[in-house]
């Protein structure tokens, strides 16, 4: 289903104490966009830090995440998913207000319930699918952008009435309007992206360059075929507007055979079983988050891999080449 700007109704939520808990990405986005639609009531909670400061220079007045917690009907938890259970723990849980409506930006600490939910609590998911500063933007030049929207838990009865309130209040049924999904569907796919798709992408692009290298060919010459010159962000941005295969037209015809006849025989066998281990040992399990909730570990671990990712051939060849090309780019 999608949800369009006639299925909402803005002054819900303007009639609410609007408590954002993080003033970062999607906070700020989010808060000024709000506050733009009229909606007066609208707490930011920070720490007294540059976010908070910047909060300030917006025109607010933040206050301690405690402190935003007990004056909000509405909580906007917009703090990296990765603190969310510790904060909701030690700042949050216990200065709810009763009936007060919990909104994530992401599904990941309700599907996977690292969240202890008070019982008469609503929760929704608004999830815009862009970047902080892309809700703001699109929101002033009034041009729609892609949201996620659910209702995880729904107490009141009024919970997608909410959910689609703030929904229309942050410019996100404008257009094509904001579609239904659930926390766990937009958490397993985002997780399945970051942890089965992307990182076979990646490795074949290192493979394709250990092979090509291997075979005598230049760094430079492998580097800008594969990426340097950005044709691929070309063809994902062509995949979009037209589609995911049809996009090829505008290759050359050799460059369309060779890529079809390799993809229809591959039989993708290995890669399909792999991805289902991925998403249903590791994501779906829960076993991921429970790991990552771990916040120590989570950064030693961040950590180690980057550390392992400097030695790959491609990685350094990405280094040597930019070095290489530093003095034509000032030109
Ligand atoms: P940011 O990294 O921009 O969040 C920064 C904010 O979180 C600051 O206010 C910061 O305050 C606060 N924060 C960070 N760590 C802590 C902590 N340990 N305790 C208290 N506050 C903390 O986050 P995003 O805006 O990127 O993400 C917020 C949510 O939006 C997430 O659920 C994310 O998945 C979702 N989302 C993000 C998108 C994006 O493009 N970034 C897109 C769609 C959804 P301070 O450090 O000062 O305490």
């Amino acid at each position: 289903k999608i949800y369009h700007d006639d299925d909402a109704d803005v002054n819900i939520v303007r009639s609410k104490t609007v408590a954002f808990i993080g003033y970062g990405n999607q906070g700020r986005a989010q808060a000024l966009n709000l506050r733009d639609s009229e909606v007066n009531n609208i707490i930011i909670g920070n720490i007294d830090d540059d976010y908070a400061k910047q909060a300030q220079e917006d025109g607010f007045t933040p206050v301690s995440i405690e402190e935003a917690v007990r004056q909000g009907d509405i909580l906007m938890l917009l703090i990296p998913d990765e603190d969310q259970q510790t904060v909701w723990n030690e700042k949050i849980r216990n200065n709810i207000k009763p009936n007060t409506t919990l909104v994530v930006a992401s599904g990941y600490n309700v599907a996977f319930n690292l969240l202890d939910l008070p019982d008469d609590m609503d929760v929704v998911m608004v999830a815009p699918r862009m970047i902080g500063a892309g809700v703001r933007d699109r929101y002033v030049q009034n041009i729609p952008y892609p949201c996620f929207v659910s209702v995880e838990k729904d107490v009141s009865g009024t919970a997608l009435a909410t959910c689609l309130s703030i929904a229309c209040a942050i410019g996100a049924t404008r257009g094509n309007g904001a579609v239904s999904s659930s926390c766990r569907e937009e958490a397993g796919i985002d997780l399945f992206a970051e942890q089965a798709l992307w990182p076979e992408i990646m490795a074949i692009f290192r493979e394709g360059y250990n092979v090509l290298h291997e075979a005598g060919f230049s760094d430079e010459a492998i580097l800008f075929d594969m990426y340097l010159s950005k044709e691929p962000a070309e063809i994902f941005e062509r995949a979009a507007d037209e589609g995911f295969v049809k996009q090829l037209k505008y290759h050359s015809r050799t460059s369309q055979y060779g890529q079809l006849s390799t993809m229809n025989r591959h039989d993708g066998k290995d890669i399909r079983e792999k991805f289902r281990r991925v998403l249903n040992d590791n994501i779906l399990s829960g076993n991921f988050a429970k790991k990552w909730s771990n916040t120590k570990w989570a950064a030693e671990e961040l950590t180690k891999e980057w550390k392992e990712v400097e030695n790959a051939p491609i990685v350094q060849a990405d280094q040597r080449v930019r070095e290489v090309l530093k003095p034509d780019r000032k030109k």
